[in-house]
């Protein structure tokens, strides 16, 4: 197919940039990664350029915002951060633009070269402080190792901080969360994710869990989810998301553009793509990926049509989980769902949008089941 296939006339506004590398691979994660050793690391930052141009030529991107997931972007050296930016397409101007981090992956220099070229928002995946939580979870790092990160962004000058967090984990008491929570507040983030640890399939987690019999403690679940909600609240933490809770004003824009629906660009090994009703991903093997961009200039990718019914089912299933809701015109087809679950006290409307209540975020999947018809 040509490229010209690919142009369409609306501006994509958010990239996310998947950078599959990582120091060390954790045990739960579903992500695609590999290890940043030079087998896989190299001809990478050069392939990735290529997709960006091959973006630039094809869509009409203006990036409002900019997110480097992954994998770790920290996992790529000072020199491959420094190619990267020098043949970035656009302007490095985004409104926000995020780069997620891993403890054991920054320095001083590195978090200068990553504020130097725009960077204004570090997600680091902290998980856990205790370190009984963090030797179950196979991280490699220990509670002064975050501190220390902390401070050397706070150094460069970063002044936007998520911090990523992980609750339920086996064996994990209250008491052992709410410490990492409390060691997590007094670092004073702008932002913290907090995710029930889920099990992944193709992980090591997965198979334990099915080993050990596979059976989710759901009332343990809901017991820390609300623990988290209250306890963040108590410290300034608004949650926006399920899993996500800000300062007044520092929500994150990337994330609130995927909940609305809108359309996002993802480059890289393994990124997936929503614009309009298309929806593709690259494919998730680095070999093929460099070697495909090397010859064609274009990313490997499986393109997935959609239908208006299942952006419709995703808006409802995603602004659900999400404080502002969905707007009441994508619920007229379940008048009698939307009542009741009124009624029984799920859901609120305000103005034009209904949203979750805390007893309607316990079981967000079904409300939302019962309103995709
Ligand atoms: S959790 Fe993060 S650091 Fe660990 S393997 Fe996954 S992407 Fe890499």
């Amino acid at each position: 197919m040509s490229a010209s296939n690919f142009v369409t006339s609306a501006v994509i506004q958010h990239l996310y940039i998947h950078v599959p590398f990582c120091a060390h691979l954790c045990p739960y994660c579903g992500f695609f990664k590999t290890r940043n050793v030079p087998a896989e690391t190299r001809g990478f930052v050069p392939a990735l350029l290529a997709e960006l141009r091959w973006a630039r030529a094809n869509f009409d991107v203006r990036p409002l915002t900019v997110y480097f997931g992954g994998g770790t972007p920290t996992a790529l050296s000072v020199s491959q951060l420094e190619e990267l930016f020098a043949g970035w397409p656009w302007p490095l101007t985004a409104r926000e633009f995020t780069v997620e981090a891993n403890p054991l992956t920054v320095s001083a220099r590195k978090a200068a070269v990553l504020r130097a070229a725009g960077v204004n928002r570090v997600s680091l995946g902290a998980q856990a402080f205790d370190a009984a939580s963090l030797r179950l979870l196979g991280r490699r790092h220990d509670a002064d190792g975050v501190r220390a990160t902390v401070a050397v962004l706070r150094a460069a000058g970063f002044d936007n901080l998520n911090l990523d967090l992980m609750y339920a984990l086996p064996g994990q008491t209250f008491a052992q969360w709410a410490s990492s929570l409390s060691a997590a507040v007094a670092l004073a983030p702008e932002h913290l994710s907090a995710y029930n640890l889920s099990y992944e399939e193709d992980t090591e987690f997965f198979r334990r869990f099915i080993v050990s019999g596979g059976g989710a403690d759901t009332d343990r679940e809901r017991e820390f989810f609300l623990r988290t909600t209250a306890h963040l609240a108590r410290h300034g933490y608004a949650q926006y998301e399920i899993s996500n809770f800000a300062r007044a004003g520092r929500e994150s824009a990337h994330n609130r553009a995927y909940w609305r629906g809108e359309d996002y660009l993802g480059c890289g090994p393994g990124a997936c793509s929503t614009v309009g009703l298309q929806r593709w991903q690259n494919l998730a093997d680095n070999r093929r990926y460099i070697e495909a961009l090397t010859v064609t200039g274009a990313p490997p990718r499986d393109i997935e049509p959609l239908t208006v019914k299942m952006k419709t089912a995703e808006k409802i299933m995603l602004g659900l989980r999400t404080r502002e809701g969905v707007p009441l015109t994508l619920l007229t087809d379940q008048p009698d769902a939307l009542e009741n679950l009124i009624r029984e006290g799920l859901l609120t409307v305000s103005g034009d949008r209904a949203a979750l209540t805390l007893a309607g975020r316990l079981v967000t999947d079904s409300v939302a089941e019962l309103l995709m018809g």
